[in-house]
């Protein structure tokens, strides 16, 4: 169970008003809000820790790298990882996605194939079209259809043994479309692909297991899932991160340094070059320890009484229509209204203090699927309420009439 009170008293961002109405914050697919206890994590650490890892002798430096990798220890259990050290600290998903697609380019050749869905983010396009202009490789497209879900059936036709890599979200974020994963993820190891689950918009809806799931790399965001900016993780197996050369050289990466040969430093550490984000990194375990004492049950369950309630009250309106209607979904509506530019009802609403997205977010051709500018997206989390749907649903109705 949710005790919303409780609850809502640990964000305290979320007790304010904008524009002079109180703050209706849906954007949290965009970014989660912080909690106390992660605010004043990051300013413990500054207060009375802060020193670099992995390095000095002093006291300081041992207290920051035990956090560092006590947090590390905290991301491997929450992913159910084998090893504390295929748990890179990255600085988000992006970065997560550039590593393990730059690590590509010296395994594939021309001829090869990568695939991605056309449910992606561009952060999971991008890096897969640079790969591809390095070496040849083609990208691949997994369809959709109408309800914003995958083809399935289509993608076990596209398969074959020229797949070497495919890789696609967990849960869409422009659509909030639940992605059947861990069958992608059998078909694409029956062809000898590796996985890549972009998993920044899952992660803040549920727990997911990397062992059961059997992927090969799951990315995710650290502000996503309550923790700061600028730090995330990557999840690989042993075995790929072993294969794939570092991604950055510098500092900490390394074992030793000639000016003929370096020679790499273990997993983790290959692929933490430079000074990383120590706080954010530390404080990434505090945010996960949060969501894990609210439970992901709890909040699963609760987001989607927030969904089919927020669903119902919009359908109401006349000439509204939700993209994004597949059987499995997370708290995340991207709807239009007939005649009217998503921006602008974006303008109204804000003014009226909520706080949706608005455009393309990031998806640009799920936006070209549907013919569609953009729309406008309404993202619900755990600490939101009904009545916030309420006051989000009558301001929506009064920029239609605005509008029209
Ligand atoms: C937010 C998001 C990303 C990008 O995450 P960053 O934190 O900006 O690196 C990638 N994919 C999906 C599905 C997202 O929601």
């Amino acid at each position: 169970m949710i005790d919303i009170q409780k609850i809502r008293a640990d964000f305290p961002i979320l007790n304010q008003t904008v524009n002079g109405k109180p703050l209706v914050y849906f954007d949290n697919a965009a970014t989660a809000q912080k909690p106390l206890v992660v605010i004043e994590a990051i300013e413990k650490y500054y207060k009375e820790i802060n020193a670099n890892i992995h390095r000095g002798v002093h006291t300081l430096s041992q207290l920051a790298t035990d956090a560092y990798e006590v947090s590390r220890n905290t991301i491997q259990k929450h992913l159910n990882a084998k090893h504390s050290y295929e748990i890179i600290f990255t600085a988000g998903t992006t970065f997560g996605i550039n590593l393990v697609a730059n690590g590509f380019a010296a395994l594939l050749k021309e001829g090869d194939e990568v695939m991605v869905s056309h449910l992606e983010h561009h952060s999971n396009i991008v890096p897969w079209q640079l790969l591809c202009e390095r070496t040849g490789a083609k990208l691949v497209v997994i369809t959709m259809n109408d309800e914003g879900e995958l083809n399935l059936d289509e993608f076990e036709k596209q398969l074959s043994d020229n797949v070497k890599v495919v890789a696609v979200n967990h849960i869409s974020n422009a659509l909030g479309t639940v992605n059947p994963i861990k069958e992608i993820i059998e078909k694409a190891h029956k062809v000898g692909a590796a996985v890549l689950i972009d998993g920044a918009q899952a992660t803040p809806h549920l727990k997911p297991d990397v062992q059961e799931l059997d992927c090969d790399f799951y990315a995710f965001s650290g502000h996503k899932v309550c923790g700061p900016t600028g730090v995330g993780a990557l999840y690989g197996k042993e075995e790929w991160l072993r294969k794939l050369p570092p991604y950055q050289g510098g500092g900490e990466m390394i074992a030793e340094v000639t000016f003929e040969k370096t020679t790499y430093a273990d997993l983790p550490h290959k692929f933490e070059a430079g000074t990383p984000n120590i706080a954010g990194g530390i404080v990434l375990g505090t945010a996960l320890d949060y969501l894990n004492t609210i439970g992901f049950e709890n909040i699963a369950s609760y987001e989607q009484e927030l969904l089919e309630y927020a669903t119902e009250k919009l359908l109401q309106i006349e000439g509204l229509k939700i993209y994004g209607t597949g059987k499995n979904k997370a708290s995340v509506i991207s709807f239009n209204i007939e005649g009217i530019h998503p921006y602008d009802i974006g303008t109204i609403v804000d003014k009226l203090g909520v706080a949706v997205r608005t455009g393309h977010h990031c998806a640009q051709p799920i936006m070209q699927y549907f013919n569609i500018p953009g729309t406008i997206r309404a993202s619900f989390a755990f600490y939101n309420t009904k009545e916030e749907i309420d006051i989000f649903v009558e301001a929506v109705q009064k920029a239609q009439v605005m509008l029209s």
